[in-house]
């Protein structure tokens, strides 16, 4: 059995899982470690003195990015890649980033303490930044390593108090001297929270996880006529929040008529002039779906067009519907996904396919690097909240099966 004699030691991962976390420790129990901040400085010290510990050399990237790196025997063969994030929400819980990153730490103690030599090189990555809570956008780090965002562009983007990224880059000390960039990586492997309730309510303890949804942002504004709620009777009323109204109900019903894959959310609405005796004459809310399909986001988001249109024409109301962003459904490397389904059957673990719902580092690595992903259930399927929980048995479950799949794909030496 291929690395049968080999233990994820439970107790260590979840006594530096509980280490990191008292590094911007909120009162309510969660983390507050923003990008860049001084509590995500220190969470990468602390990092960075955990993989020399175990003798690995770090490399630091112009978007600040740290890959830590074992040496393999074969110096010609390309780095199994372990990563995920150590930045956290304003109010975020304990696990969801940290979890991957102390996970790829312990699959390193557990070959530096066997003695284990792999022919491939390993490195453990902390993206910066997978959260997008400071500059306003998502997986920054790994989507500048992986060229699929620009770096200028990126750079210039602004935090509230008018911070770009890039002077907040130089002014923590994050910068490193390697350039970002993708280089050639065997294959990459991240551990992390589901973030959902699918498993727990599944009862499965793993998620194969084999790609992550497609989404289709929308902006409609519906404009109807402000005018007076007692005078005006119904025949001369263009409520735009009652048109509005109707078309937040279409988003739910077609999300419905694609069944549990279906996700379809109105997350923002804003009401003018908002005063409560006058029909409000001008609405602006967002919409987004998310499938497995492109072709089912398109099709949906073209649903919605459609009933939206008719639903202004009725009302007499005009609406002004534009299309935000898009992304392509990020299937996961096959090969790796394998891996990971074979390595949770020969642990015993049970499991179960899943698609991600959550954007991921791994989403935009998939496109450069061989992807794949592994998913533990995390209580009541919460995250992004102080209260984010997990076992400490689940979180070492999710590291055996990580180990397992990089030592396979690594090529172990005895
Ligand atoms: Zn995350």
């Amino acid at each position: 059995m291929a690395a049968g004699n080999l233990r994820v030691n439970e107790a260590r991962l979840w006594d530096s899982l509980m280490e990191m976390a008292a590094i911007g420790a909120t009162p309510k129990g969660g983390v507050r470690r923003i990008a860049l901040s001084p509590e995500d400085m220190a969470g990468r010290d602390l990092f960075a003195r955990w993989c020399g510990e175990v003798g690995c050399s770090l490399r630091v990237d112009a978007a600040g990015n740290m890959f830590a790196r074992r040496p393999g025997q074969d110096p010609s063969r390309r780095p199994v890649l372990i990563g995920s994030h150590l930045d956290s929400q304003p109010t975020g819980g304990k696990f969801d980033g940290a979890l991957g990153v102390l996970a790829g730490i312990e699959v390193l103690r557990v070959l530096h303490d066997a003695g284990i030599e792999t022919e491939a090189p390993i490195e453990v990555v902390n993206w910066t930044d997978e959260e997008g809570a400071r500059f306003g956008r998502a997986m920054i780090g790994s989507g500048l390593w992986a060229g699929r965002l620009d770096a200028a562009e990126t750079e210039s983007l602004r935090d509230g108090e008018g911070v770009t990224l890039g002077a907040a880059l130089d002014a923590a000390g994050a910068r490193g001297a390697a350039q970002s960039g993708p280089f050639p990586a065997d294959s990459y492997f991240e551990l992390h929270i589901e973030q959902g309730p699918i498993l727990e309510r599944e009862g499965k303890r793993i998620g194969v996880v084999t790609g992550a949804q497609a989404q289709v942002w929308l902006r409609a504004r519906v404009t109807g006529r402000d005018s007076h709620a007692g005078t005006t009777p119904p025949s001369a009323r263009r409520d735009a929040l009652a048109g509005a109204a109707r078309m937040v109900l279409a988003v739910q019903r077609i999300m419905r008529e694609a069944g549990e894959a279906g996700r379809g959310t109105v997350g923002s609405l804003v009401v003018a002039p908002g005063s409560p005796n006058v029909i409000p004459g001008d609405v602006r809310f967002t919409v987004e779906f998310r499938n497995p399909s492109d072709a089912m986001v398109a099709a949906q988001a073209a649903h919605f067009r459609a009933e939206a249109e008719a639903i202004a024409a009725e009302e007499g109301l005009a609406l002004a519907l534009e299309e935000r962003f898009r992304i392509a459904a990020q299937p996961f490397d096959p090969a790796c996904v394998g891996l990971v389904r074979d390595a949770a059957a020969r642990l015993g673990l049970s499991a179960m396919e899943i698609v991600s719902g959550a954007g991921h580092d791994a989403v935009h690595v998939a496109p450069v690097v061989p992807t794949a992903m592994i998913f533990v259930p995390c209580r009541d399927g919460l995250s992004h909240n102080e209260a984010e929980s997990i076992e400490p048995g689940e979180a070492a479950d999710g590291a055996a099966v990580l180990l397992e799949a990089v030592l396979a794909r690594a090529g172990r030496r005895s």
